[in-house]
């Protein structure tokens, strides 16, 4: 693995392009390559990337920087967190030197306990791939179906029963007190630790960053439970983690539409089976930390959850949510109440794709479940239809949905559509109305003869002469025009530069569109420089009215003879 040294390095490595497609579907027009924008909904691009420097703007909503505030922003990721995902995205290993490397140079007590799963993870998979093909495990994998280029993809690992983990990260100087944070061994007591993990396959949890955060281990003969988890820990937060959305979240973004099934078992037989689109949540009550990251990567779900009564609960609560956060959703029901890994073994991959396809809106599936009490029939039969359905139409956060959702399933239902609306706007009456929309920061005008100004000193051929006029402009002028910090930096050539500045710069960049000449270049600071003037000589013509009425004599002189001065400059330039 290589190493890059500064961030400069890493962006070239990366290119102008390749982190923003991840993202973004680009086309190019010119130097800029504009797609939808992944931070607001729209319809018509104005997200744009200026292919010469790799910065973003979003004309939209307004956000833009480099790569690196792109990724922070995206993932939801602090400044140190957005390297490593960029450096493993370049395929190598960040060691920043100087002062902007070190405040993240020490090791945290986290960077350890990943460095631990990591070995961990690297034990457990070497366990597997030395398995002998007679062994339990080997007949197990066998047994579920699970193909070699499956197991490879997903990193899957073996705890074997004799243990012998503790002893690998004993080897490689890791104390017994921190696997036991990482949740991987038990105190005994009495100086015994015990490993958590026996004679199970393991399925590491990775997170969307790309790092292993816990293991999830299934028994392979009939102990209890089936499945163990990794506990919760400084990595492993349950709520916010969707297995196995680390290797899929492409295939998410492209189709903007995640599959959610149960646990790792469907989530392998659903990935194994060529949809690339799949997450499970192992286990849990869909909590808000992973309907966020849904709503990073998808506009909407395909609920794919058990039909057995758990399922059927944890569905419903997951509709509940989801619709909350008005995302699309639609739910496959699997005949004959097959969880998708048999469904699959039986029927094959291409069944299942049909199913996905023909994944029906969640109101058809609700009605379908009310259709008892409604062939109950009566007054009673349909209130407890409505009943049934009603926190669900409420939770639907659009109000024009909510009230489309409502007519649909009063249609469906033979009911009254005054009635269901009625009983709605009652049910949604303890709402807290409408969220206020997050105002966007508008850019301040940044007028063109500076923008002109600013592309110019991004130019390796008008660089120079662009420096020169910026370092000629009276510090009077400079300081007054709205892109002073950052020409002033841009001068200076050293490339430190706030994130405000880099968003202007990007703003600049993605805005400007024709390549200006050296003519305009020159043309654009004379500009500049006589309307500084001019306000210059505005300035001094008050002063020296507001001297004159104090009687203030002396001062008078000094400023008028300032103002002969600008004037002199004015005619310099041709226009006295
Ligand atoms: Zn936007």
């Amino acid at each position: 693995m290589g190493i890059a040294h500064n961030l400069d390095e890493l962006k070239h490595l990366l290119g102008p392009l390749t982190v923003y497609q991840d993202y973004v579907r680009l086309a190019q027009r010119g130097r800029r390559s504009v797609g939808l924008c992944p931070f607001h909904k729209e319809k018509t691009p104005s997200f744009s990337v200026d292919l010469d420097n790799g910065l973003f703007y979003c004309f939209g909503c307004h956000k833009g920087g480099d790569m690196i505030q792109f990724v922070q922003e995206i993932e939801g990721v602090g400044f140190k967190e957005a390297l490593e995902v960029l450096a493993r995205k370049a395929g190598v290993t960040l060691e920043l030197r100087g002062p902007a490397g070190g405040r993240d140079q020490a090791p945290d007590r986290r960077e350890r306990l990943r460095k631990l799963v990591q070995e961990a993870q690297a034990y457990y998979r070497g366990a597997l791939a030395a398995a002998p093909a007679a062994s339990p495990v080997r007949a197990y994998v066998q047994r579920r179906g699970i193909l070699p280029a499956t197991e490879e993809a997903l990193q899957l690992g073996f705890a074997p029963a004799g243990g012998g983990l503790m002893a690998r990260l004993k080897r490689t100087g890791f104390t017994a007190e921190e696997a036991q944070e990482a949740g991987l061994v038990l105190d005994r007591g009495g100086g015994e630790w015990g490993e958590r993990f026996r004679n199970r396959l393991l399925f590491p949890i990775v997170d969307v960053l790309g790092r292993t955060v816990g293991f999830g281990g299934r028994a392979l003969g009939d102990d209890e439970p089936k499945y163990l988890n990794s506990p919760e820990s400084p990595l492993f937060q349950k709520r916010d983690i969707l297995y196995g959305l680390n290797w899929t979240k492409s295939a998410v973004r492209e189709r903007e539409q995640v599959v959610l099934v149960e646990g790792y078992m469907d989530f392998l037989a659903v990935y194994q089976a060529g949809v690339p689109n799949v997450a499970a949540t192992l286990g849990t009550a869909l909590a808000e930390g992973q309907v966020r990251l849904v709503k990073r990567y998808a506009k909407s779900v395909v609920l794919n959850f058990d039909r057995d009564a758990a399922g059927v609960a944890a569905s419903r609560r997951a509709i509940q949510v989801l619709l909350g956060e008005g995302l699309g959703l639609r739910v496959i029901s699997v005949p004959d109440g097959k969880d998708p890994d048999e469904f699959i073994k039986l029927n094959g991959a291409q069944a299942y794709e049909k199913l996905v396809e023909g994944a029906k809106p969640f109101f058809d599936v609700l009605v379908e479940q009310g259709k008892p009490l409604l062939v109950r029939g009566g007054v009673d039969g349909k209130m407890a239809f409505l009943d049934d359905v009603l926190p669900y139409l409420a939770a639907v956060g659009d109000p024009i949905e909510r009230q489309e959702y409502a007519k649909d399933v009063a249609g469906r239902a033979g009911l009254d559509v005054g009635l269901v609306l009625g009983r709605l706007a009652k049910a949604s009456a303890g709402d807290k109305g409408p969220v206020p929309v997050e105002g966007a920061p508008v850019r301040g005008e940044v007028p063109v003869d500076e923008q002109l100004l600013v592309k110019g000193m991004m130019m390796p051929e008008y660089r120079d002469r662009a420096v020169a006029l910026v370092r000629a402009l009276p510090e009077e002028i400079l300081g007054d025009l709205a892109t002073a910090p950052l020409l002033r930096g841009l001068a200076a050539g050293n490339g430190v530069r706030s994130p405000e500045e880099t968003g202007l710069l990007a703003f600049i960049l993605n805005s400007c569109h024709e390549v200006p000449s050296a003519e305009d270049l020159e043309r654009a600071i004379t500009r500049i420089l006589e309307a500084g003037l001019r306000a210059h000589e505005r300035r001094l013509q008050q002063q020296i009215k507001d001297a004159s009425r104090q009687g203030d004599l002396g001062l008078v002189q000094i400023l008028n003879r300032e103002k002969m001065a600008i004037l002199d400059q004015m005619r310099a330039l041709g226009r006295p």
